[in-house]
């Protein structure tokens, strides 16, 4: 099942859909609130014409540091021994074809395409005899954009990674997936930067939610960024930049120098 975020042309308000034979089906409810249904209705119109929205507005935007080997090496860093948490702000999220706007403050904005996990059901401590797995709605493409000069000085992440614009999500929310092996790529201007495969994480999905889980209590709609593949670079005024992850779809921002 694709389902997609949109704005409802009768309410025009927020409302999610599942995207059929180019038709969006709007779905009764609203994820974030934990009572969305999957029960689809009557068409609400083409997509063509579905004014689309990020997919999700989570409470809050988990991502993984360094958890692809050749990722941590590039950076200079060793693969961490637990999984490496950073927050990224929820007003940082943009959509399919929204600008990534480069902030005055930095020289150096990079690219990093990620599989993101979308949280179905709120979730704590998830015990070692239940799949973690249960609890996921979906999964989307994530660029986790993010002012490389900014986290090297800031030590923490906070800032380099919480830029408005600096969380690229989308388009679809794709149900029914396994993530074991998942090919995840980044092209700049059609040219490959990033490409890897979800099998070489560090600590997979499965992995990761059980273990954050036991941190913070995971609710409907919160994204997980799942760490990116080696291949990191500079993101330049007027690049288009595409994450690709292989059943999930393509994520297309192009990128914009912050007016002065
Ligand atoms: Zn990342």
């Amino acid at each position: 099942m694709i389902i997609c975020r949109f704005t409802d042309p009768e309410t025009q308000r927020p409302a999610f859909g599942v995207v059929e034979h180019e038709q969006v089906f709007r779905l009764e409810g609203d994820l974030s609130a934990g009572n969305l249904s999957l029960e689809r209705s009557a068409p609400s119109g083409k997509l063509s014409d579905a004014h689309l929205l990020p997919p999700v507005a989570p409470s809050k935007i988990v991502c993984v540091g360094r958890n692809y080997r050749e990722h941590a090496a590039e950076l200079g860093n060793p693969l961490p021994e637990e999984p490496l948490l950073f927050l990224k702000a929820p007003s940082s999220i943009i959509g399919d074809g929204d600008l990534i706007e480069l902030p005055q403050f930095s020289r150096r904005v990079e690219h990093e395409g990620e599989l993101a996990v979308v949280i179905g059901r709120r979730c704590r401590s998830i015990p070692i005899v239940e799949d973690p797995l249960a609890y996921v709605l979906g999964y989307t493409c994530l660029n986790d954009v993010t002012a490389r000069d900014l986290q090297r000085k800031d030590v923490q992440f906070t800032r380099g990674k919480s830029f408005d614009t600096f969380c690229p999500v989308g388009p679809y929310i794709v149900t029914g997936l396994d993530p074991a092996d998942l090919k995840v790529e980044t092209h700049v201007n059609g040219q490959v930067r990033q490409s890897g495969r979800t099998s070489a994480m560090a600590f997979p999905v499965q992995h990761l939610l059980r273990y954050i889980s036991h941190v913070m209590t995971l609710e409907p709609g919160d994204l997980i960024a799942t760490g990116t593949p080696a291949g990191v670079g500079p993101l330049l005024d007027g690049d288009v930049c595409e994450v690709e992850v292989e059943g999930v779809g393509t994520l297309r921002n192009r990128v914009r120098a912050a007016r002065a």
